[in-house]
């Protein structure tokens, strides 16, 4: 019944196709992931105590592990069609290159100016605290991308925006941070001298170039402590998969369409909110026992959080005033080795994806960076776009599973989330181009250093 070979390259949906509600995944969850716990009294979080951090709907979108969809507000969704639905390619050219008898499939979400799937959740959380009538938001950005897309959306809505940047990526991608500034937002380097936190990193680790659970605490504590402010984040937390929902049921739209069915479906993975937001539809498909779908998760060698990672209680942040959450994590001190380039160097991991991983209801696989980037290599000369690192991560996996069903004769389909392009990277690129780009793993020893600070819970 397959329409496979009457594809074509792209496949773009209809406006009046586009989803018109996300898919909340763990309404179909039979076991939750675990509650939020506040650090303090070591208790489930209360809606009070996170609606002094995070808008009041965003709050209740984080708590709700019952409703399975929450209608998309007008506002958001004509936003929306300014970049969406965003094309799904059949990879035929990289099929070809590659001699495989498989299908290759990628959903392509770097068509915006901020180049990556953070605007699908940077516009309804600027659209939530518009509407509760706030002046402004706080958030932190390492590479550049959530940044980017946040003050895009607030440019969009009238609100202020406040970037704490990771003060290494601040001095390496100064075009990032002038895209930001072009849009309004203020951008400051991270740790600053602004925050109670930021002095106290400075002081106790003199020229740090920073970290993101560093800028995250900035963050947090400017909107705690700024009267018309709350704290956005742009990964790991299940209201933004939520909204990273949109990439999933357009996937899922556009291949019905076809009559195709993926069997093997890939995401990089950071915080997990592109991967959590692509197999959502399949993944509650799979939940309900109604379709069977292989998921893979796909992390840096040099960050591998679900690979070696312990399923424990951490803190969200390196400078613990984030609440905790149960999740695969790399220890909240952890930091990638100063030679990664390749983005997706957060400690931790969605707690929604954390449980499904626990259950074995999704794989997950470490990749090093130079092979990543040859995956990259492979992609901008084949299928034309210059992929981001991040997202590279999952065109590695994507041409490894599509030389298995070579080796083994098997016609799989394979769909695979392509996150952004990679032009801000470009310094990046260029030591893999030099042959100067190595590979690090950290050691057992390293992590066990690391997995001695978690937090002590039960
Ligand atoms: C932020 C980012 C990622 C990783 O974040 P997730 O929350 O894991 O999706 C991946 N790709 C690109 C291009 C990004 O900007």
């Amino acid at each position: 019944m397959s329409k496979q070979d009457e594809v074509p390259y792209k496949i773009y949906l209809a406006e009046h196709e586009a989803p018109t509600a996300w898919y909340n995944m763990r309404a179909d969850m039979k076991q939750k992931p675990a509650p939020i716990l506040n650090p303090g009294t070591g208790k489930p979080v209360t809606p009070e105590e996170l609606g002094h951090v995070f808008c009041d709907e965003l709050v209740k979108q984080e708590l709700d592990n019952d409703t399975a969809w929450f209608p998309i507000p007008d506002e958001i969704r004509k936003f929306y069609r300014m970049f969406r639905p965003s094309p799904l390619v059949r990879a035929y050219f990289l099929e070809k290159a590659l001699g495989t008898p498989a299908k290759i499939y990628y959903k392509f979400e770097g068509s915006n100016t901020s180049g990556s799937h953070k605007l699908n959740s940077a516009v309804a959380q600027a659209y939530y605290a518009k509407a509760q009538g706030l002046k402004g938001v706080t958030t932190e950005t390492g590479a550049g991308q959530w940044g980017t897309a946040l003050s895009m959306a607030c440019a969009f809505f009238g609100l202020d925006c406040r970037v704490y940047m990771v003060k290494c990526s601040y001095e390496q991608k100064p075009f990032r941070r002038e895209v930001m500034r072009t849009y309004g937002a203020s951008v400051t380097p991270s740790p600053s001298m602004e925050t109670e936190i930021g002095r106290k990193i400075n002081a106790e680790h003199p020229g740090t170039t920073g970290s993101l659970g560093c800028a995250i605490s900035e963050a947090v504590e400017k909107a705690v402590t700024t009267e018309g402010y709350r704290y956005v984040l742009g990964s790991v937390l299940a209201q933004v998969l939520l909204h990273q929902s949109i990439i999933g049921l357009e996937a899922k739209t556009a291949m019905d369409k076809y009559g195709v069915k993926p069997d093997v479906i890939i995401g990089c993975a950071g915080g997990g909110s592109n991967l959590g937001g692509l197999i959502s539809p399949f993944m509650g498909e799979k939940l309900r026992g109604e379709k069977d779908y292989r998921f893979i998760a796909v992390e840096p060698a040099s960050c591998p959080s679900l690979t070696r990672g312990r399923y424990a209680y951490d803190f969200c942040d390196t400078g613990r005033v984030c609440p905790l959450q149960k999740m695969y994590t790399l220890g909240h001190d952890f930091i990638p080795s100063a030679n990664h380039a390749g983005g997706l160097r957060y400690h931790g991991m969605s707690a929604s994806l954390s449980e499904l991983y626990a259950q074995g209801l999704m794989e997950a696989r470490a990749v090093e960076q130079t092979s990543v980037f040859a995956a990259a290599q492979q992609f901008a000369r084949t299928e034309g776009i210059l992929p981001a690192p991040e997202s590279s991560h999952a065109i590695r996996a994507a041409i490894d599973e599509a030389l298995r069903c070579k080796a083994e004769g098997k016609e799989e389909t394979i769909l695979f989330g392509l996150t952004g392009t990679g032009y801000f990277d470009m310094v990046a690129y260029q030591k893999f181009n030099d042959h100067e780009m190595s590979d690090y793993v950290p050691t057992d020893a390293e992590l066990e250093a690391s997995f001695a600070k978690l937090p002590k819970i039960g």
